[in-house]
């Protein structure tokens, strides 16, 4: 009797917070956005906040970015909007993008859609009345909700709301199916664990594992530059290391980045990037740079009777790493940030360093690089764990030093010299070209014995005394 009670007021607190629950959100939904279904309403036509807004609100995280659906064609929506129309680069897809104020809004029209055989876009698209067949489409639970905020109305068709109080991920509908129309959901069924600190379905993960042992062919047709969108947003979230063991233990990582392979077989390493990586601060080009940082480990791995070494695995893993990136499109400003901390990671971190050699290190990583290569170090020595404590107090007492350099600005990169490459070329005579930057870091290097020389007229002597001693 007892107990049939307590269900039953438990079953009321649910009901209550579910409406409590969509009350809460409302004041959270940007006004603009409000007008923009409310101006489709009007019209006759149904709106609903969808995707990914609507799963943050209900976990009161920021949103990203606001998609609202519709029954409308995109031609209707660009009738409802016609002065506030950005770009209609999806508009065959049946999306519009609405300006609402600053904020952008992507009005989709219902849609149900086929699989994405080429790995970028689906083969087709067909434009639905209800919203329940835009739900359905989309891929997972906790991401298949709508709501409409002006009639106070949430439609959950696959027990999103559900899912997100339990915090668990799941396929809307059978995850085979789902994964065979578009293999990329494999990897945002870990993406969504790691930036939502979420748990994966256990038996979707057995399904991906299937997949991945048995084709993972699949794969090979999702284009890089959506894997690589969906790496970075794992990489960044709350808890890389779920998604990352994720992809570790079904077999995906492998077959998205073959350069793994030797790692995830070799004891204790995977562990040991996962854990730089969870240690280091959320910017993608950090954790990245902790999660490739010693990539070239198994290939240079020798043991002596002195132990284990890895000599050179800086440079064997630069390369590696550079060849991963590159792959998944990276920009190239990106790969050489990443691609500057991996090749410099074992930079020698050592209270007994002169200024100079110092200055020498800011130089070669530059001034930003250089406290990500602190940081970089940080974390790998949280994640090594071993001799932690001597390790850090080192690397304290060297990143104040570099701290100190600094604000005395004697710690210098070569855009802090007194003189650029135009004074080069002029006092010189050259024309741009390789050789401007040679004697950049000729001047730079002299700078760095006594940051007094950085002045313009010392360095234009310099370059004086240089172009005399040419013409000799
Ligand atoms: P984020 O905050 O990272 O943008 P999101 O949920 O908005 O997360 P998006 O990739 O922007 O993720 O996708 C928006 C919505 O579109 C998702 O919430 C989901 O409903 C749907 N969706 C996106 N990609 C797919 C896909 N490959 N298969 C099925 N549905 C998808
Ligand atoms: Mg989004």
């Amino acid at each position: 009797m007892w107990t049939a009670n307590r269900n039953r007021h438990a079953r009321a607190r649910s009901f209550q917070g579910w409406r409590s629950g969509i009350r809460r959100v409302l004041p959270w939904i940007p006004g603009e956005v409000i007008t923009v279904l409310a101006d489709l309403k009007a019209r006759g036509f149904q709106a609903f906040l969808v995707g990914g807004a609507l799963r943050d609100l209900l976990l009161a995280r920021p949103p990203g970015d606001w998609d609202v659906a519709t029954d409308a064609l995109p031609g209707q929506v660009e009738e409802v909007f016609p002065d506030r129309l950005v770009l209609h680069t999806g508009k065959r897809f049946g999306t519009v993008r609405v300006l609402a104020g600053e904020i952008p809004v992507d009005v989709t029209t219902f849609r149900q859609e086929g699989a994405y055989t080429d790995g970028r876009r689906p083969d087709w698209v067909e434009f639905k009345e209800s919203v329940v067949d835009d739900l359905s489409r989309r891929d997972f639970t906790v991401n298949a909700m709508a709501l409409d905020p002006l009639a106070e109305k949430l439609v959950d068709p696959f027990r999103g709301r559900r899912d997100l109080r339990r915090r668990l991920i799941r396929t809307v509908g059978d995850p085979q199916a789902r994964f065979r129309e578009d293999a990329l959901r494999m990897l945002r069924f870990y993406r969504f664990q790691a930036v939502l600190d979420f748990r994966g379905e256990a038996e979707t993960e057995r399904v991906i594992a299937q997949i991945a042992a048995e084709e993972p062919s699949l794969l090979a047709n999702v284009s890089p530059e959506r894997i690589r969108d969906e790496l970075n947003k794992l990489l960044t979230g709350v808890a890389p290391g779920k998604g990352l063991r994720g992809l570790v233990w079904s077999g995906l990582l492998p077959i998205i980045a073959p350069e793994f392979t030797p790692v995830v077989k070799t004891p204790g390493l995977m562990e040991h990037l996962i854990a730089t990586v969870e240690a280091i601060k959320p910017e993608a080009h950090l954790r990245w740079a902790a999660f490739l940082h010693d990539l070239g480990k198994p290939a240079t791995r020798i043991e002596d009777d002195r132990g284990v070494h890895y000599f050179g695995h800086e440079q064997a893993g630069e390369r590696l790493a550079g060849a991963l990136l590159e792959r998944l499109r990276f920009s190239r400003a990106f790969q050489e940030q990443v691609l500057t901390l991996v090749r410099r990671h074992m930079f020698p971190c050592d209270p007994g360093m002169t200024d100079t050699a110092l200055r020498r290190l800011a130089a070669k990583v530059g001034r930003d690089a250089l406290f990500d290569l602190l940081e970089l170090r940080r974390a790998d020595i949280v994640a090594s764990g071993n001799h932690c404590h001597r390790a850090w107090r080192i690397l304290s007492e060297f990143a104040s030093r570099i701290r100190a350099l600094l604000r005395e600005e004697k710690v210098l990169t070569l855009n802090d010299l007194a003189v650029n490459g135009h004074d080069v070329m002029a006092v010189l005579g050259l024309a741009p070209g390789p050789e401007v930057g040679r004697v950049l870091q000729e001047l730079f290097y002299w700078v760095t014995e006594d940051p007094e020389r950085n002045t313009r007229e010392r360095l234009l002597q310099y370059l004086e005394e240089k172009r005399e001693e040419k013409s000799e």
